[in-house]
């Protein structure tokens, strides 16, 4: 037996685990290309959305770990009325006039808490109404299931079928809600015998399950489609909607205070989707299929920063913006400003996590 002066006998070290290494994020364009991006949309050459790095290769979009990827589906063959939406992705890029950078509401640089690049576009072969689609769901999952926020930039609403399936497939079906603005519900069934419609994509995602009916909410429906048949059919799914009329009697920002609630009942994710027919024409002439009445951007732009800054939102969309039908590039204008104003949300709450801006980040 031990005296009790005997010292212990040293214990066996325990093996070291060494900390998993994050490396560093690479974000790196080179000089030339910085350079180009700097000189903004008028003098620069490189047109992507914000004057963003272009990064299309997924070993690239690896090394340099953004929070989001803006991404464009040029596809508007599903479009009933007038076509043009393939259109909307390059006008956004190109035609948008560039605003700066600082929220004056927020007060704050976006992208100095806010890592955001542009991915480039899905392809979408002419005529090819299945192989686009799929490459469309391809380059949003190849972006979501790297845990970036995907903004999809359309396209016609068709797009929101693959892009928000590719969103479920990486979040859980059933585990994401939707918020989804538009003049009209696009839940018929088929349109001229067409199951890939932009009038039938928020139909075939309640069917599939990857979005659930009672999570399914919508804002600003208005006008004169569809008919008793498709309201029963979404009453029987659960879904809610806030027509026009509610909006115009009680507010956006009371309205959405609801739907928000309604659409992340039980689950953990929320989608953004946003057809720009929702706005009124006079702010949002450049569509297919304007519907007058609708909502005014000065309550949309702060309706989406509010989602931003409110919900766990892992995807958003701004769809319908046909370029041949606007004026004065107002319709371009106000759904870039949607964008931005989902990217200041996101940016603040970045900051009221606390996390800092790394220091290798690039302000473009
Ligand atoms: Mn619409
Ligand atoms: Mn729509």
């Amino acid at each position: 037996m031990p005296s009790p002066t005997t010292p212990p006998e040293p214990a066996t070290p325990e093996p070291v685990t060494p900390e998993p290494v994050t490396p560093a994020p690479v974000r790196d364009v080179g000089p030339g290309y910085r350079e180009q991006l700097e000189q903004g949309y008028v003098f620069g050459s490189v047109l992507t959305f914000g004057q963003r790095p272009l990064v299309v290769e997924e070993a690239q979009l690896d090394a340099w770990r953004p929070d989001v990827a803006v991404l464009g589906a040029p596809f508007d063959l599903g479009t009933t009325n007038r076509p043009g939406a393939r259109f909307g992705p390059r006008a956004l890029r190109t035609n948008a006039y560039e605003p700066g950078t600082f929220h004056l509401d927020l007060g704050l640089e976006i992208f100095d808490w806010l890592e955001v690049v542009d991915v480039g576009d899905a392809y979408c072969p002419h005529g090819r109404v299945e192989a686009s689609l799929d490459n469309i769901k391809a380059k949003v999952a190849s972006v979501v299931n790297r845990g970036i926020v995907p903004i999809t930039i359309g396209g016609d609403h068709t797009v929101t079928w693959p892009a928000a399936t590719a969103v479920a497939d990486r979040y859980g079906y059933g585990r994401v809600g939707m918020v989804h603005f538009d003049a009209h519900a696009d839940t018929a069934d088929t349109i001229d015998g067409n199951l890939a419609s932009h009038g039938t994509p928020m139909r075939r995602l309640i069917e599939s399950g990857a979005i659930p009916g009672r999570n399914f909410v919508q804002i600003g429906l208005r006008g004169y489609w569809p008919g008793q048949d498709v309201w029963d059919w979404m009453a029987e799914q659960g879904m809610r909607w806030h027509l026009m009329d509610e909006v115009h009697r009680r507010g956006l920002d009371s309205v959405l205070t609801d739907a928000i609630g309604e659409a992340m009942d039980g689950v953990d994710h929320l989608y953004v989707s946003v057809d720009i027919d929702s706005l009124d024409p006079a702010y949002a002439p450049g569509t297919g299929t304007p519907e007058p009445g609708g909502l005014a951007s000065v309550d949309m732009v702060r309706a989406m920063r509010r989602l931003a800054m409110e919900t766990p939102l892992v995807a958003f969309d701004v769809m319908e913006v046909a370029p041949a039908y606007d004026h004065a590039d107002c319709t371009v204008n106000v759904a870039h400003r949607l964008i931005m104003e989902i990217l200041a949300g996101l940016a603040w709450k970045r900051r009221q996590r606390g996390e800092q801006p790394s220091a290798d980040r690039p302000r473009r």
